[in-house]
């Protein structure tokens, strides 16, 4: 008898710890939000605030654990998340999508956050790294998660916390990223919206972040558009703008390792990177080879008649004087094989890239196509193909490349071209730490010169000056 009430006792105290555990969690969600998922712009501020506050008092150690918990769900998630990106977004490759997150783990963390320090005579004066608050978000439809995730490394390792309105087209997988990571460093810290996010994001609602006196810092990372409005606006903003990366190739690169190089930088993701080569200048003596050298490491020349005909689908030309030529969205992203098909080219299976040889007058050059076609156009000499690689950069300032054996040339480009991210005989992605020295990070501050951000981007100094004492020597 005494045995059966103790069971019961023992169900009956089970049940309860059930039902207060499914009671806690349900309060942490709705009254915060859906694990950091917000309809409302000025609710998120307000729980990215309260947050911020809590990590403050949390110290290094939490978010030490927090940015590990974000690596580790990219790490062991990066195949179901990497799909659900893939069937939202429908642009680039599966396969880059889930690669894109299981690099996620190169982005640095607080093992960049470092003290300064003075020490003389007059004392000692110490130099710190300390965060803003809540920094605003914008995140693009080419790397949704990878960028949201990246810059959370970077933000939180820098003590800050985020309120991000990610691109509509990417929003759902960005909104199940965040309210996974929440629920991890909640159990590992007992820390809760550290990463705040509008469910279904808007321009409004991106000028109302913009505007939002809680909001101490943005950090934009997207096209033209939104990289003005971020540079237009009152606040500080950390803008990771457009590209439309030129490579040099001149007579005296090794042409099998450009070729590839190319193919394995343009090919990435259908082009998706904005660090991605967009367009070719190669010197008259080598430009014929260069092209056969391109058909055997993957790519797939068009016809002058087929590029023409890509082109049409591709773009649609300027409607008024100084208007710039529109870029047919629908085919952004594309596997090669499909905008083959589009023009009635069948091309082997495999193939990640198509290239051909155009003038400059093809939008192919001056536009970021973000697509896998690119356009080879022929310089008579480097000192030509530097000129057009400055002039179809637009002084973005982003990515440059060139393949060559010459210092001298190397170095003329790179004084002019004056890009951030200069890379010389390797793929696009080598700047990014792949395959490159240097580390990863998804946002590159182009014209506000940061650069490749990392977790001290998102710091302010401060100094604590003590004077006439506590130096040992
Ligand atoms: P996009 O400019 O269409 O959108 C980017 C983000 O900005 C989205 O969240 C979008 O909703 C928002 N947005 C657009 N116009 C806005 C405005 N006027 N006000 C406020 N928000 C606005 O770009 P995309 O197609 O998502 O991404 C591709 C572009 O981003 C390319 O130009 C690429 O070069 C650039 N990019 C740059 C970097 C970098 O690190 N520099 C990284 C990735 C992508």
């Amino acid at each position: 008898m005494q045995a059966t009430e103790q069971a019961i006792r023992q169900v009956v105290q089970e049940v309860l710890a059930q039902l207060n555990k499914g009671g806690a969690e349900k309060s942490v969600a709705s009254r915060d939000g859906d694990w950091g998922v917000f309809k409302d712009v000025d609710q998120a501020v307000a729980a990215a605030s309260e947050a911020f506050e809590k990590l403050s008092d949390a110290g290094m150690d939490a978010r030490r654990k927090a940015i590990e918990c974000v690596r580790q769900i990219c790490d062991s998630q990066a195949e179901e998340l990497g799909t659900l990106e893939f069937n939202e977004t429908k642009i680039g490759r599966l396969d880059h999508k889930i690669e894109k997150l299981k690099i996620i783990k190169l982005v640095p963390g607080t093992e960049f956050i470092r003290t300064d320090a003075f020490s003389g005579d007059n004392g000692l004066t110490i130099v710190e790294y300390a965060p803003f608050g809540v920094i605003g978000a914008i995140t693009p439809v080419t790397h949704s998660l990878p960028t949201l995730a990246g810059n959370v490394i970077n933000m939180v390792a820098s003590g800050n916390t985020l309120i991000v309105n990610p691109h509509p087209s990417g929003a759902r997988i960005a909104c199940e990223g965040v309210r996974r990571f929440n629920k991890a460093i909640h159990k590992a810290t007992g820390l809760e919206n550290l990463i705040t996010i509008i469910e279904q994001p808007t321009l409004e609602t991106a000028a109302a972040i913009f505007a939002h006196r809680g909001v101490k810092l943005l950090c934009v990372t997207g096209g033209p558009a939104v990289a003005r409005a971020a540079l237009e606006s009152r606040k500080k903003a950390v803008v990771a703008g457009p590209g439309n990366p030129p490579v040099v190739v001149d007579e005296t690169a090794c042409l099998e390792n450009a070729a590839k190089s190319i193919v394995k930088g343009a090919a990435y993701d259908n082009n998706l990177l904005c660090i991605g080569e967009k367009e070719v200048f190669a010197v008259e003596s080598i430009f014929d080879t260069l092209m056969v050298r391109m058909g055997q490491q993957g790519g797939y020349q068009l016809s002058a008649r087929e590029v023409d005909a890509l082109t049409k689908l591709a773009f649609t030309p300027p409607t008024k004087p100084g208007d710039h030529w529109h870029l047919n969205r629908d085919l952004v992203g594309s596997d090669a094989t499909k905008l083959a098909e589009l023009i009635g080219v069948r091309v082997p299976a495999g193939t990640q890239l198509l290239f051909g040889e155009t003038d400059v007058n093809n939008p192919f050059v001056p536009e970021e196509q973000m697509m896998p076609f690119v356009p080879f156009v022929r310089a008579k000499n480097v000192n030509q193909a530097i000129e057009l690689a400055l002039e179809y950069e637009h002084g973005f300032r982003h990515t440059s490349l060139i393949h060559s054996r010459n210092v001298q040339t190397m170095t003329k480009m790179g004084k002019a071209v004056d890009t951030t991210l200069f890379i010389k005989n390797g793929p696009s992605m080598a700047g990014l730490g792949l395959g490159g020295e240097g580390y990863l990070s998804f946002s590159i501050a182009t014209p506000t010169g940061e650069g490749v951000t990392n977790p001290l981007t998102f710091t302010r100094s401060r100094r604590c000056v003590l004077v006439d004492s506590l130096r040992v020597i």
